[in-house]
């Protein structure tokens, strides 16, 4: 159980990183989306328990925002966020043939303030998805392009966290870099052991 593991230990200096990280995203996000509306003519087709991208075995994270998720998990402490953080460690019931995110309970993502940088900049035009959809594969003109340079900023404060020496010289690097960093969500291990080090994975050159 998750509970076993001492409020101290996961409040690393990692989480301003994270937070920072997860607010220039999701202004990048916002501008891109009142671009891509503007030509398009309408806005996303993502509404509120809209949860078909959150069903898909493809959602992927840092080990960093995994930590985050749990520490939100943990803070909230409702008998839900407790049944979440189950599922992220490896515990717990899933929902029946569940690939998808264990953070989806009811429809709902449990750690929704702290969701994955993936999660804030997945968002989609025209239809909603259906269960389980890739919509990179399945139509990835309707997918939101986000804006590089926000990304980059906001990835960039997550790599010390994640034991990487050096920056990327440009958006295409770090994309490269990103590729050995970002896992799909239950490729993780256990977020007790993500905290358990500050310098979460080892250390890389950018
Ligand atoms: S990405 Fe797809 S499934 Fe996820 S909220 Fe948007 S429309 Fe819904
Ligand atoms: S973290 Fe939340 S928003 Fe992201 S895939 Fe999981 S349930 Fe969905």
């Amino acid at each position: 159980m998750f509970d076993a593991l001492p409020d101290s230990s996961l409040t690393h200096l990692w989480l301003p990183s994270l937070i920072k990280a997860q607010a220039i995203m999701d202004v990048g996000v916002r501008l891109a989306i009142r671009h891509e509306s503007a030509v398009r003519g309408e806005t996303p087709a993502c509404r509120e328990k809209c949860a078909g991208c959150c069903s898909s075995r493809h959602m992927a994270a840092t080990s960093l925002e995994i930590a985050g998720a749990a520490w939100h998990l943990r803070r909230e402490s409702s008998p839900r966020s407790l049944a979440a953080l189950d599922r992220l460690c490896g515990n717990g019931p899933d929902e029946a043939d569940d690939e998808g995110c264990p953070l989806l309970m009811d429809g709902v993502c449990a750690a929704y303030p702290m969701r994955f940088l993936s999660c804030r900049q997945l968002v989609v035009f025209g239809r909603a998805c259906s269960r389980g959809e890739d919509p990179f594969r399945t139509r990835r003109a309707d997918v939101l392009t986000p804006l590089r340079t926000y990304a980059f900023k906001s990835y960039s404060l997550l790599l010390p966290h994640l034991g990487v020496i050096g920056m990327p010289g440009s958006p295409g690097e770090m994309d490269s870099l990103l590729t050995g960093l970002v896992q799909p969500v239950r490729a993780h291990g256990n977020p007790i052991l993500i905290t358990a080090v500050p310098g979460v994975v080892g250390a890389r050159a950018a």
